[in-house]
């Protein structure tokens, strides 16, 4: 089916550990499997405990042993050399990406590859443009005249660990903040797209003078390697992108160490069309084209359509015309927005929500596996309409091309069924009146909020959840932030006399 077919995919099968591209300790391997063909790709070294452990004594050394942390003009040539390697192998990553994500190739000229890729030279700015000393008003402290600083700091090795959606761009937006600001990495991908980091172990490994044990990245089929990153006490945080599940899991795992933890979650976003929408076409074709992007694979995709009960029937009619035209199939074919999920367990458990949707819920189009893609993890893009706000296919994170569309009264009550979620990571709101829009996204508790379209994801603003879609923002001057320590100093100006302490 494909246009490339696997053979032409050049991926990598070697972990990076230390400095070394190397085969895993045990010898085994796992296969990569195109989720469009069901096809293996190719093996990926099988990275075991003890490979991880080797990783982080590495990363600890290349963090207390070298000048890295403290070198920012060095880190900069360093993320230079990386960017230019990522844009002289971009489109092996792009071939990457489609064929073990079962990513469009389209979405690869956005989010998937090109923008993590132009992304780096903010990152690389930073590296020496961050204010890292910033000098305080002396100020008397216990009867002492005191010079003061607050001292930024890289906060060590950080433990990187991603999911397989946005697998290159989510990776990225790991390394390229927690390198310009002086840690270390070690970095373990998904199981189902492990290429997406191996290759760019193979391209610092190869292409940087990023020093040994800087970057490790360790591939692994089992989570649980993963794991090793939570509670090793040389692990001074993790980042983590992926779901809510195992994000609480990662930070009780991290309890034992008071590991710092920054945590990109799940979501089920509400996309509220106000009633004084006179033309819904754009806001409900877009609501339903949206959630067919990348198959639903999406944790900022708004799930949830939210309509004005007086323009419900029309509103659910264009959404399933929207979704009706969605062309599909092949990730290859560039007229394709949506393709796979990414595994068979994934399509299982798509599957098993749409069954509950039926039991909950009126099935307006889709809701079954693609008579005409029999081979290939499809699912037909899926809405379901006259959903109660309490149901399961309203509260859980479905991660698969399926829309629940809810009725609402009035803006209050859009508001409310919004808000009634243990998620908080993105919205939309669409109105011709921009104020009244704009007061119905500050009611509503989430990260980032889009009005009548407006794109948000951008290097330079943060990204990130509240409630239960995470903790800390990525991106943005506050995503590299996540990243430093603040150390504060104190010095007696001379002269100044001895600290008078009391009490
Ligand atoms: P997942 O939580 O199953 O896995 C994510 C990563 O965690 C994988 O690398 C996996 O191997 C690893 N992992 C699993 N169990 C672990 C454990 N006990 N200890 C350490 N690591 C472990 O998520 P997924 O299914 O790969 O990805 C989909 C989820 O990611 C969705 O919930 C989606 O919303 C979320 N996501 C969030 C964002 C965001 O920025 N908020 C972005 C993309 C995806």
């Amino acid at each position: 089916m494909n246009q490339a077919s696997g053979s032409e995919v050049r991926g990598e099968s070697r972990l990076l550990i230390d400095g070394k591209l190397v085969e895993a300790s045990g010898g085994q391997s796992f296969a990569n499997i195109d989720p469009a063909t069901e096809k293996s790709l190719g093996d990926t070294a099988d990275g075991t405990a003890a490979d991880m452990g080797t990783a982080i004594a590495a990363a600890r050394r290349a963090f207390d042993e070298t000048s890295w942390a403290t070198d920012h003009a060095f880190r900069r040539r360093c993320l230079e050399q990386l960017h230019a390697a990522l844009e002289q192998h971009k489109e092996e990553l792009r071939a990457v990406v489609v064929a073990e994500a079962g990513c469009p190739i389209a979405l690869t000229y956005a989010i998937q590859v090109d923008l993590p890729i132009a992304d780096v030279p903010y990152y690389s700015e930073l590296a020496v443009t961050y204010p890292y000393d910033q000098p305080m008003p002396e100020r008397e402290v216990f009867g002492q005249r005191t010079r003061r600083m607050i001292l930024r700091e890289a906060t060590g090795v950080v433990g990187a660990i991603t999911p397989w959606n946005f697998p290159l761009f989510l990776n990225m937006a790991k390394l390229s903040p927690a390198l310009a600001a002086g840690n270390t990495v070690v970095l373990k991908p998904a199981p189902d797209t492990p290429w997406s980091a191996t290759v760019l172990g193979r391209l610092i490994a190869e292409e940087t003078d990023i020093p040994a044990g800087v970057v490790n990245v360790v591939a692994s089929s089992d989570h649980l390697t993963g794991e090793v990153l939570t509670t090793d006490p040389r692990v001074d945080m993790v980042t983590f992108t992926g779901s809510t599940a195992t994000g609480r899991r990662i930070m009780a795992k991290g309890a034992e160490t008071v590991k710092k933890v920054f945590l990109e979650l799940g979501g089920k976003s509400a996309n509220i069309v106000l009633d004084d929408v006179e033309d819904l076409g754009a806001a409900c074709a877009g609501g339903g084209f949206a959630v067919c992007v990348h198959a639903g694979q999406g944790c900022a995709i708004t799930t949830r359509l939210l309509l004005p009960r007086s323009r419900y029937d029309e509103g659910v009619e264009l959404a399933a015309a929207a979704m009706a035209g969605m062309s599909y199939g092949d990730p290859w074919n560039p007229a394709n927005l949506m393709g796979p999920v990414v595994s068979e367990k994934q399509r299982q458990r798509v599957l098993g929500y749409i069954d509950k949707g039926k039991a909950e819920a009126r099935l307006v189009r889709g809701g079954d596996i693609p008579a005409e893609l029999p081979t290939g993890y499809f699912v037909e893009p899926t809405l379901f309409a006259d959903v109660s706000p309490k149901a399961t296919i309203a509260q859980e994170e479905i991660f698969g091309p399926v829309l629940a569309v809810i009725p609402y009264e009035d803006e209050d009550d859009a508001v409310r069924i919004a808000n009634d979620s243990i998620y908080g990571l993105s919205g939309a709101v669409t109105s011709p009146n921009e104020e009244r829009a704009l007061a119905v996204a500050r009611r509503i508790r989430s990260g980032t909020l889009s009005i009548n379209g407006g794109v948000y994801l951008a290097p330079d603003v943060p990204f990130g959840g509240y409630r239960q879609s995470g903790l800390g923002r990525e991106h943005g001057r506050e995503g590299f932030e996540e990243y430093l320590e603040s150390k504060t100093v104190a010095i007696p100006v001379a002269g100044a006399g001895a600290p008078k302490l009391t009490g």
